[in-house]
């Protein structure tokens, strides 16, 4: 196997990648070695690895100091309207590169690196990921806060900063086994603890109600501790701010009142509240009652809500600063967006801050609060909706309890006006479920409290007006307030930064580089659709990434992959939803079908699966050990050779996606029509030139709109077939079991322990599963998925077709760059205007010197 082109070689010819000119190129090795030296306090004698990927942070970082504090000077002077993006998760991953790539720094350091005789990628393969996030909710999080950067809002991220992301996934004999994720361990060098912005948040307690309002005493007081992180937009100059809270013990904790097991006893316990940050709870799609995850979400919310006044309250009135008093200019000067119900309490947080502190009127502050606020749902799968008990609510939030019946009681009120008589409605539409176990319904509350609501894709929208046990009753009531969002990617890192010779081949050799900020501009490609040197160079790139990746698997799992087969990749969290159970049919029947006729021509495939489980979830779990099982037979079988192998990816994650996206031939996107919200990670695929198989799901369907349905690989059931099926003689698995002898023959090998031979019945619970439960009717789409997996086999065996197809998709990506989607929000949502304008650069040489002599200058948003 020849050795791709080196990333140093392919980066310099790059203009996408920023000039390294000579003085540049200097100027960051002296302060490479004066941060090994005075933050670092090494020699290059002794320095590690590590030492100089945090000596070239610390060098990067920099450049970063001047634009953060003047952009943050920039939104004190202008008071622009605010938005607050509030989420349980933003799964960053790694930074370095990023900000490399929107300071235009890369080439720069790249080649001062590789002066100093060390290599980037290994430098860059040091940093830990941000993994506070399980999927694509929270990577969709992180890929907004990009965009909003790039877009020029006045924008904030608020979370946790949990002291353990995502945990690491381990494969030890073909089973799951986590390993925390301690990823705080050396130091994170892009956030700065701000003590002095520390924000107290109570929890238990009890409420007194007199004349004057109802006061929330014999609270529990825990600390919230901002940290924050910048958000550099592209090339704008602008630096955001990503602030997350971390739970503190007061120094008092225990001592005051009680001091029951005495000092020593009283410290030890401070841990007790410290909890609330400390673990990042790993359920995608699913809901846990568990009152530390409550905790969670009232602790972000409380401290984001106090930062969120305090700043509304300092307002500028032409150079002096004067206190705002007046809340009904509210939500004109802040937005607030929920990232599904899990930041819920901000809307009763806002009402007790307004009613109880503020001391407004209910009527008014309930206008206040629902012009403000607005909610993004993300599922519609019942077992990930939240409904939390009353009783631990009562226990925990005792004041905000009492507000949401109040909502309520109000909400039902109007509700029975306009549908008099109708107490099925109402009840459907209580904020509280009646049954042995009460429940607050947090979806309810959101809507209830919000002006805006949205789904993620355009089918996911449409589904969530039109299904009654989701929001058609709320959608009558009051239908302007439902819109749809279809997510986006950032193309700095799903393009720009992860695949470097595509961005090159496209910038450089064909459109320019304005599709970095403005991806529509991928359409100009079509121009070159008939260019036989373009596809050369389409096709070549991929080869490279291909064989990139390869070695990458070769040296890190010692598995070797012939780089000539078609990659094909289901990456993604492990959800039966999701059917990473009819991909594993796919690839016995593939199996089957080789063993049977060994000297036919097989396009020879490697099929790629990648995901965690949640700990908790057997079934998840069961799923990744039948896949090992199966690589495990079909990897070993001299009949095969290379015509097929089945590898289980071990520990996806962001780092991991930008490896191995690059260099995919095939996607697979085949969860159950009407089941996937949206998906992001279809986009990241098509954006790098894979072709998609999927269902007409999530946004596979303007997938298929935007790239045309014939350049996509559609099968299966539609949303109607599923409903009707449902509506009619329901799913029986069997008799397609009874009808398909390749359905038979490959269920009857798991059943029989042909991929566990030392153990038959190891997948005796998947099979009857599959035979006899499967909510999401993977047999029922068998037939229609295995013939779709013949005409990719078909294409791939004409290269030029399948590149021409390949470049449709691509340039038919421009509708899935978040830019688009944070567009959207900002006009439709939030009532600001996105701006592609840059604010002036300060001097990066001198930002010390400028932030010193400017003592009088302006001060900046705390
Ligand atoms: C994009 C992304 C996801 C979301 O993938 P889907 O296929 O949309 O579920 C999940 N995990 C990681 C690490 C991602 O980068």
């Amino acid at each position: 196997m020849s050795k791709p082109l080196s990333d140093h070689d392919r980066k310099k010819q790059i203009s996408v990648r920023g000039l390294a000119g000579p003085e540049n190129v200097a100027e960051l090795k002296v302060a490479f070695n004066r941060h090994l030296h005075f933050t670092l306090v090494k020699d290059r004698n002794v320095a590690t690895k590590r030492d100089y990927y945090f000596a070239l942070a610390n060098t990067v970082r920099d450049h970063l100091v001047g634009r953060w504090i003047r952009t943050q000077q920039y939104y004190y002077e202008k008071d622009p309207k605010r938005v607050y993006y509030i989420s349980l998760e933003f799964y960053m991953g790694r930074t370095l590169q990023n900000t490399m790539v929107n300071l235009a720094l890369e080439n720069a350091c790249d080649e001062a690196i590789y002066q100093l005789g060390l290599d980037m990628e290994e430098l860059e393969d040091m940093e830990e990921d941000a993994g506070l996030g399980n999927g694509g909710l929270g990577r969709l999080a992180a890929c907004f806060l990009d965009s909003m950067a790039s877009l020029g809002l006045a924008a904030y991220g608020y979370g946790i900063r949990y002291e353990f992301g995502i945990f690491n996934q381990k494969i030890v004999n073909g089973w799951q086994v986590e390993e925390a994720d301690d990823w705080l361990r050396y130091g994170n060098p892009w956030e700065k603890a701000r003590p002095e912005y520390m924000r107290p948040v109570k929890f238990y307690g009890r409420t007194e109600h007199s004349p004057s309002g109802v006061k929330w005493v014999d609270a529990q007081v825990v600390l919230a501790l901002p940290y924050d992180t910048p958000i550099p937009g592209y090339r704008n100059n602008i630096v955001n701010t990503m602030r997350l809270w971390s739970a503190k013990a007061p120094c008092d904790f225990n001592l005051k009142d009680f001091n029951v097991g005495g000092y020593i006893q009283a410290v030890l316990d401070r841990n007790l509240c410290e909890n609330i940050s400390r673990v990042l709870y790993p359920n995608d799609n699913f809901f846990e009652g568990k009152e530390l995850r409550l905790k969670q979400e009232y602790f972000v919310v409380a401290a984001t809500l106090q930062d969120i006044i305090r700043r509304f309250k300092v307002s500028k009135f032409g150079s002096r600063e004067i206190a705002r008093t007046d809340f009904n200019e509210l939500p004109n000067k802040v937005a607030i967006q929920l990232n599904d119900t899990h930041p819920a309490m901000a809307i009763p947080e806002l009402m007790r801050v307004l009613v109880d502190e503020e001391k407004l009127d209910w009527d008014v502050a309930w206008n206040i609060c629902t012009r403000t606020c607005a909610y993004t749902n993300h599922t519609v799968l019942p077992e990930a909706l939240e409904r939390w008990p009353i009783d631990l609510f009562h226990h925990l939030l005792p004041r905000h309890l009492e507000i949401i019946f109040e909502i309520n009681r109000r909400f039902l009120e109007f509700v029975a006006s306009k549908y008099p008589g109708d107490s099925d409605r109402l009840a459907r539409m209580s904020l509280i479920e009646e049954g042995p176990c009460k429940k607050v319904n947090m979806a309810h509350l959101c809507i209830v409290g919000s002006h805006a609501v949205n789904g993620v894709a355009r089918i996911h929208s449409e589904i969530l007006i039109a299904t009654l046990y989701v929001f058609k009753d709320f959608y009558e009531l009051e239908p302007h307030k439902f819109q749809n969002k279809t997510n986006g990617i950032t193309p700095r890192r799903w393009l720009v930064m992860c695949n470097p010779g595509l961005a090159e081949v496209i910038a450089e050799v064909r459109i320019g580089e304005d599709f970095v900020r403005d991806l529509d501009q991928l359409k100009k490609l079509l121009k070159f659709i008939n260019d036989d040197a373009f596809i050369r160079d389409i096709a070549k790139i991929k080869q490279e990434n291909k064989l990139k990746f390869a070695v990458h698997l070769e040296e890190h799992y010692k598995v070797k992959i012939n780089p000539q087969s078609m990659f094909d990749f289901q990456v993604k969290r492990i959800h039966e939803y999701k059917r990473q159970l009819l991909n594993c049919l796919h690839m016995i029947t593939y199996y089957n079908r080789i063993k049977k006729e060994p000297n036919k021509h097989w396009t020879p495939r490697t099929i790629m699966v990648g995901g965690k489980a949640a700990p908790g979830y057997h079934t998840a779990k069961m799923i990744i050990r039948l896949i090992t099982a199966i690589g495990e037979v079909v990897n070993n079988d001299p009949v095969i050779g290379d015509r097929l192998k089945v590898l289980f990816l071990e520990n996806y994650r962001v780092t991991l996606a930008e490896k191995a996206i690059p260099s995919a031939d095939l996607s697979e996107q085949i969860s159950t029509a009407g089941t996937e919200a949206s998906g992001t990670g279809n986009m990241k695929f098509m954006l790098n030139g894979a072709l998609t198989i999927g269902t007409m799901d999530g946004a596979n369907v303007e997938m298929a709109e935007e790239a045309g349905e014939e350049n996509l690989f559609i099968f299966g059931m539609r949303v109607e077939d599923v409903d009707a099926m449902d509506a009619g003689k329901g799913y029986h698995a069997t008799e397609y079991y009874n009808r398909i002898p390749e359905l038979k023959q490959a269920m009857d090998q798991i059943a029989g322990g042909f991929f566990s031979p030392k153990q038959p019945d190891l997948f005796k619970e998947l099979v009857d599963l599959l035979m006899h439960h499967d909510r999401f009717k993977v047999f029922a789409d068998y037939e229609s998925y295995i013939k779709c997996q013949e005409k990719v086999n078909e294409l791939y065996k004409k290269p030029k077709e399948w590149t021409k197809k390949v470049i449709h998709n691509i340039a038919g990506c421009g509708k899935f760059s978040s830019d688009r989607t944070i567009s959207q929000y900002a006009r439709e949502i939030w009532g600001v205007e996105p701006s592609l304008e840059k604010i002036p650069a300060p001097d990066d040489r001198c930002s010390f010197i400028a932030t010193h002599i400017e003592l009088t200058a302006p001060a900046h948003d705390k």
